[in-house]
């Protein structure tokens, strides 16, 4: 039994689906479950119809509130990292946005926790998860630089959102053995960095140069 009720997309999009996994596949990527999950998900359902017939180029698009969907690559890489560091149980997720990267994040681990600061795109993510029939997601509306303490910990966390400084909530609220991915860094100077804890030692790795708004102060009212 398919796990997502929703079709609706003709053989045209099929194949420009495709597309974009072949071209994941020659960028490096090459985990088949981060494959597969963004070959199963429907990405044109993120965004604005007046932009779905983009929805499955490798860039990232507007969905509002000053907000973006991100690059299928940026999203497949970082659940790419992530899962180096063996099953994910649990995953928190800063920046829910559309839901596109929790949509494929519930696809690789067992349950994740999202928070988002802007509630409309939360609301809204949340009915697509929901039709999607991707069941193991909790939201929270809040401050991300807080992460989610009352559930931690978590064996990994993922930020999309560029932070200028890595939230100290956030690594408290990391597992031992646990891997956080997140941009650090303002404006144009961003770097993906991956952070494993061991014990109370964090090892710090820089990635790649990246691209993402900037993770903001504070939950809006
Ligand atoms: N994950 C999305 C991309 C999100 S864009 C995708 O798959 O496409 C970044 C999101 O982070 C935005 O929705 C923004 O509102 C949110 N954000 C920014 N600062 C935040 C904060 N302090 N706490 C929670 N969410 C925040």
């Amino acid at each position: 039994m398919d796990k997502f009720d929703i079709h609706g997309i003709g053989m045209t999009s099929q194949r420009t689906r495709e597309r974009l996994i072949e071209r994941l596949y020659e960028e490096g990527l090459s985990n088949a479950r981060v494959l597969e999950a963004i070959r199963r998900t429907p990405r044109h359902l993120f965004i604005d119809e007046a932009l779905s017939h983009r929805a499955y180029e490798d860039t990232a698009l507007p969905i509002g509130h000053n907000q973006t969907i991100s690059q299928p690559y940026i999203v497949a890489r970082m659940t790419e990292w992530l899962l180096k560091g063996g099953p994910l149980d649990k995953v928190l997720e800063i920046g829910t946005g559309c839901g596109y990267q929790t949509a494929i994040l519930a696809q690789v681990a067992e349950r994740v926790f999202s928070v988002e600061r802007i509630q409309a795109l939360q609301d809204r993510a949340k009915e697509r998860l929901a039709e999607l029939n991707l069941r193991n997601i909790v939201f929270r509306y809040g401050d991300g630089w807080e992460g989610w303490n009352a559930l931690a910990p978590y064996n990994g966390i993922l930020v999309t959102a560029a932070a200028r400084e890595v939230p100290q909530a956030l690594l408290d609220q990391l597992a031992d053995g646990g891997r956080m991915l997140i941009p650090v860094g303002e404006g144009e100077q961003q770097e993906l960095r991956l952070i494993i804890r061991d014990g109370d030692q964090f090892q710090h790795h820089v990635l790649e140069a990246v691209r993402f708004v900037p993770l903001l102060p504070g939950a809006l009212a």
